[in-house]
């Protein structure tokens, strides 16, 4: 027995926790051992594995103070964290000791953990982004706080019904969050609406005071984000909106309660729900305030904490660097300029070489849809004195263009924040780009891209500001927590230094990828890892899966530019060569498919629909036996990927080439062991080169031949009439053969590619087919097939999110990372 500590909530030994826990289960639930229900006893593993963190915490926080330290403000409208408590665990080792004292107390760790509720406060790739960089930020010891928004109620949930997608409600809240501390004491007016007028202060200082028409406050909600295995704890501090007190007093006074109550409910519904990606522009007054909400609220948090540093406000930029993550923060370029010039009263140029100073600007996107803007008139509405303070950058920001370029209005016009081609709009990556003194993609070729397209003219001025940083994920959660058994194997064999160094460690594996032994013990967790998925998805779905087959699994957001039609073009390719020669035998597969669509985007609902309509035909076809299998998993999210991306053989990365900014489910695939078919997109190209061109399965069109074939005129009919192959696919789909003899079902679908083809499926049709035919030759030289996988694995090492920020920290924050 070890010594018990005075505060058994400080102590990690089995009998310490047992009795923290014990202890949450009397005095913080107010219940007894026999009648705590599992999510009782969750709830208490969780307060006692967060009592872990307090005395690291708050040293953390203490450095917050350290004047030589400057702060990264990580500001983000999602943040995709996923369950807490696996996480946390590793991060502060004590996994073993903790499922020690569960099974004491008569608990199964792994079902405690089950209960937890996933905070899905992203959409996807962006938000999850976002949750890798403050893992790595924490084990790489820089202070950092991610700023974001505590949405009520996060992404929805999404369930199967007839083959259809439907949005249920994320209640994420409803049994409570023991990850987070609220602190009232924290918190921010933010004002919207009203007007402007000038005046001459008493030093005969033109200034100008904006008086609003409503305020709302914001309350910080603080979760601990542990490093691994170390004793940096950084926040992540979210803003809820609520009623400003006033408000209730004033009415109550006036007699007036119940009015006092609606505009309570008004204030609240700022921080009520996440926005889905891919809706259609327009009625976002709602989303300008919240981007504005959590913004005001982050850089008021931030002034606020310089001047407790001891940094006076002219020095802000030494005290913090603030991240865009996309354009969603970037009304903070003039909300600063607004608290520093207006609240704080510096000059205009000083003002902006501190905004400049302080914030980077991170773009996530080329498809111009995906670009924001705002209405002049919704700006001028909602934020009137931030319209002011745009037009004075932008004015400014020209009258040096024109200097630099005299008479090129063209150059002008494409830089300007405003766009003036049509109704007026606020260019948000315009403003992120003038505000910012670094901008940086997020790949090497969606960077090159950007340089080339959206942001050229921005690259033609200003080319020092550009940097490329190549996305990573963590270790940690995508290797470590989800694939237990492979992480154990790899550890035997190379130690477990991997996990905090993956770019420097990995690569040892490589010495076993032709041990025959070594070989097969990885064969062995890859075929365990695809039984647990397999009875998953036999519970989740009723279809019946095999994992002696093929595990070919495609997961991202549904989204046409992600081409999952592709993918259920080369299915329905297979099917008709079963059809027609049933004897015939393939490479068995299952094909996996998951994601959600955006409530608002009719093609990517109807694609999960026939995803669905062609799973129903083909699992139940005696012609096709068990040779393949189609499943649509329904709800993809970071807990039910734990399942997922460590049980596929085959990784579908198939985006149109230059559509993908980046990806990271690509990565973790490839670090999980599954061996990629996919296109020169992306960070596709940054694997490939990696892992090697014999190790991926490359297939499709580059960019630059997606972007000349488009110039020259795409014609996708052309390419129906002159495939027989493909025209049989496409037929079928018009058929009705998938729809109960319905033709008009799918007829979108079928005149989109027939007559558009924006993302030029049709175009990538053969060469995709071709690709997975050696895929199925391939798979049959197992030896051969896990040689790869593991040579997969062992290059890897550079797609860490630790390598990511090291390189944000020394090209762009100026700050040094330590291990
Ligand atoms: C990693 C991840 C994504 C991003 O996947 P891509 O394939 O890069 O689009 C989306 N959603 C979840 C839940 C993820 O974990």
């Amino acid at each position: 027995m070890s010594k018990v500590k005075l505060n058994i909530r400080l102590g990690n030994t089995v009998e310490e926790l047992r009795q923290d826990i014990l202890d949450h289960i009397f005095f913080t639930l107010g219940r007894t051992e026999k009648i705590a229900t599992l999510h009782d006893w969750y709830l208490a593993v969780a307060y006692t594995v967060r009592d872990k963190m307090m005395e690291k915490w708050v040293r953390s926080l203490d450095k917050l103070y350290d004047k030589k330290i400057k702060i990264i403000g990580y500001l983000s409208a999602e943040f995709l964290v996923g369950p807490h408590l696996g996480n946390a665990m590793i991060n502060l080792n004590i996994q073993n000791e903790v499922k020690a004292a569960t099974a004491q107390l008569g608990q199964d760790l792994n079902q405690l953990m089950e209960q937890e509720e996933e905070p899905g406060l992203g959409n996807g790739g962006l938000g999850r982004l976002a949750a890798c960089f403050i893992d790595s930020l924490s084990t790489l010891h820089v202070p950092a706080i991610g700023y974001g928004v505590r949405y009520e109620f996060g992404i929805f949930d999404q369930r199967i019904k007839d083959g259809w997608q439907v949005e249920e409600t994320d209640k994420w809240l409803k049994s409570g969050n023991p990850w987070e501390i609220v602190h009232p004491e924290i918190s921010y007016h933010v004002k919207f609406g009203g007007h402007t007028n000038c005046y001459k202060d008493k030093e005969d200082m033109y200034r100008v005071e904006w008086t609003a028409e409503y305020e709302v406050k914001g309350v910080a909600y603080d979760t601990p984000i542990p490093g691994y295995k170390n004793t940096t704890i950084n926040i992540l501090r979210l803003w809820k909106s609520e009623a400003v007190e006033s408000f209730d007093f004033n009415a109550f006074n006036k007699g007036d309660y119940y009015n006092a109550v609606s505009e309570k409910v008004v204030s609240e519904n700022i921080s009520k729900i996440l926005y889905p990606n891919d809706e259609p522009a327009g009625g976002k007054r709602l989303r300008l305030s919240q981007q504005y909400f959590f913004v005001s609220c982050s850089l008021q948090d931030a002034l606020r904490l310089c001047r407790l540093r001891g940094f006076s406000i002219n020095k802000f930029h030494e005290s913090f660097n603030m991240q865009l993550n996309d354009t969603h923060p970037a009304i903070a370029v003039a909300e600063l300029m607004r608290l520093l010039v207006d609240e704080h009263s510096l000059d205009w140029d000083e003002a902006w070489e501190i905004t400049k100073k302080t914030f980077s600007y991170t773009n996530h996107t080329l498809l111009p849809e995906a670009l924001e803007k705002w209405s002049l008139q919704l700006l001028s509405s909602l934020l009137p004195r931030h319209l002011e303070i745009i037009y004075e950058i932008n004015g400014r920001f020209l009258a040096d263009v024109r200097n630099k370029f005299p008479g090129n209005d063209q150059r002008i016009s494409n830089l300007s924040i405003i766009d003036e081609t049509g109704e007026r709009y606020i260019r948000m990556a315009h403003l992120a780009c003038i505000g910012s003194h670094a901008i940086n993609g997020v790949s090497i070729l969606h960077t090159s891209l950007l340089k080339q397209s959206v942001l050229r003219d921005f690259y033609i001025l200003e080319p020092e500001k550009f940097y490329n940083i190549t996305n990573g994920v963590t270790p940690r959660r995508w290797l470590k927590l989800y694939n237990p058994e492979l992480s154990n194997l790899i550890t035997k064999h190379i130690g477990d230094r991997w996990i905090s160094h993956l770019e420097t460690e990995l690569i040892q594996l490589e010495k076993f990828a032709d041990d025959k032994d070594f070989q097969q013990k990885w064969r062995r967790i890859k075929l365990q890892n695809k039984k647990d998925l397999a009875r998953l998805i036999g519970y989740r779905t009723g279809v019946e899966v095999k994992a002696g087959s093929v595990f070919d699994i495609q997961v991202k957001r549904i989204h046409e530019y992600k081409r999952q039609l592709l993918n259920l073009l080369h299915i329905i390719h297979l099917y008709n060569r079963l059809k027609k020669n049933p004897a015939e035998k393939i490479t068995s597969r299952t094909f996996i498919f998951g994601g959600k669509a955006a409530p608002g985007y009719f093609m990517a609902k109807l694609i999960i629909k026939l995803i669905n309509a062609v799973a129903d035909k083909i699992n139940y076809d005696p012609d096709v036996g068990d040779q393949i299998r189609v499943v649509f998993f329904p709800d993809f999210n970071v807990k039910n990927s734990e399942y997922i991306y460590r049980a596929a053989d085959i990784s579908e990365q198939i985006s149109t080439a230059g559509m993908e900014a980046s990806g990271t489910g690509n990565m973790k695939f490839s670090l999980n062991g599954a061996l990629t078919i996919g296109t020169l997109d992306g960070a596709n190209v940054e694997i490939l080169e990696a892992v090697g061109k014999e190790n991926f399965f490359l297939f499709g069109l580059i960019a630059e031949e997606v972007f000349s074939i488009k110039q020259q005129g795409y014609k996708p009919y052309d390419i129906y009439t002159s495939n027989p192959d493909l025209k049989e696919v496409i037929d079928m789909i018009g058929s009705g053969i998938f729809s109960n003899g319905d033709r008009n079902l799918f007829k979108p679908i079928m005149d989109a590619l027939l007559h558009y083809d924006t993302y030029m499926v049709m175009q990538d049709y053969q060469a995709y087919i071709d690709c997975q035919k050696k895929v199925s030759e391939a798979y049959k030289d197992q030896n051969h097939w896990q040689k790869m996988s593991i040579l997969n694995v062992a290059r890897m090492g550079n797609f860490s999110s630790d390598r990511s920020i090291s390189e944000y920290c020394t090209k762009i924050w100026g700050v040094s990372p330590k291990r």
